[in-house]
């Protein structure tokens, strides 16, 4: 089935960005506009960050962000919430039907709150996030990993989808944990750093190899680069990863999409 037909009617996994930090996303080196999946019918946008409309709208085929019913952010760094208001407003038809969900850790809105107040009145549902906590979407479920490690609060997901367990490590410094509890069959890791860096809170390549070294997922996905990356060209990385672990492992690029 050619592409733009099984978007439109299955099931998918799209990239509307792969940029992670600050600089890589303020330059737009990549795009920052999160990662949309569509399972069971349920339209789900993870962390929207800036131009993810733009990006929504330059899709090919388009994706509109009237058909959401939920959008999850990992956590309230710009580069995963920037666009959460105006994604709201298009969730519930300019704010005229309250309807969707929405997903966030407490401290994404507590004191200096991401999401405008008017918007959050927008929204069917409002749910806190919370660590290794099974939450419903229609018929799409996902679960959330133990709290990562990172300046605030945020967790890695699972879900399933055609069978296929799938999981998004997030924003995290390494912790034991993530050998464990983010078996399966294909796994998505926020690769920041080419290197570690111990004092910031992030994965590094170097990191996402031992995992997938243990791990040994069908697929495994880079996703999230921070400048260190981008400069060590990702596809180049992976190629050598892929022939050393001999496993599938891509690197993401602005618009991949993936059918799970
Ligand atoms: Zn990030
Ligand atoms: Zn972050």
């Amino acid at each position: 089935m050619v592409k733009g037909k099984r978007i439109k009617e299955g099931n998918f996994i799209k990239f509307l960005g792969t940029a992670g930090a600050r600089f890589v996303m303020i330059k737009q080196l990549r795009a920052s506009g999160g990662i949309w999946i569509k399972a069971n019918n349920v339209n789900i946008l993870i962390d929207p960050g800036p131009g993810s409309i733009v990006r929504c709208a330059s899709s090919k085929p388009k994706l509109d962000p009237c058909q959401l019913d939920a959008i999850i952010l990992t956590h309230r760094h710009l580069d995963h919430s920037n666009d959460v208001n105006v994604m709201i407003e298009a969730m519930t038809g300019g704010g005229f039907k309250k309807r969707g969900f929405l997903f966030l850790p407490q401290d994404a809105i507590e004191n200096d709150s991401l999401v405008l107040k008017h918007a959050l009145n927008f929204v069917g549902s409002v749910e806190f996030l919370k660590e290794k906590t099974d939450y419903k979407i229609g018929a799409f479920n996902f679960t959330t990993g133990p709290r990562n490690v990172h300046p605030v609060e945020t967790y890695g997901l699972k879900f399933i989808i055609n069978k296929k367990n799938i999981s998004l490590i997030g924003d995290t410094a390494f912790y034991p944990e993530i050998l464990d509890f983010f078996k399966s069959d294909i796994l998505i890791i926020n690769t920041v750093f080419y290197e570690p860096r111990p004092n910031v809170q992030h994965l590094s390549f170097e990191e996402a190899k031992q995992i997938i070294s243990k791990l040994r997922p069908k697929t495994t996905i880079l996703t999230h680069f921070g400048m260190t990356m981008l400069r060590a060209k990702p596809h180049i990385l992976v190629e050598n990863l892929k022939q050393e672990l001999n496993l599938d492992i891509v690197a993401a690029y602005d618009g991949m999409s993936i059918f799970p």
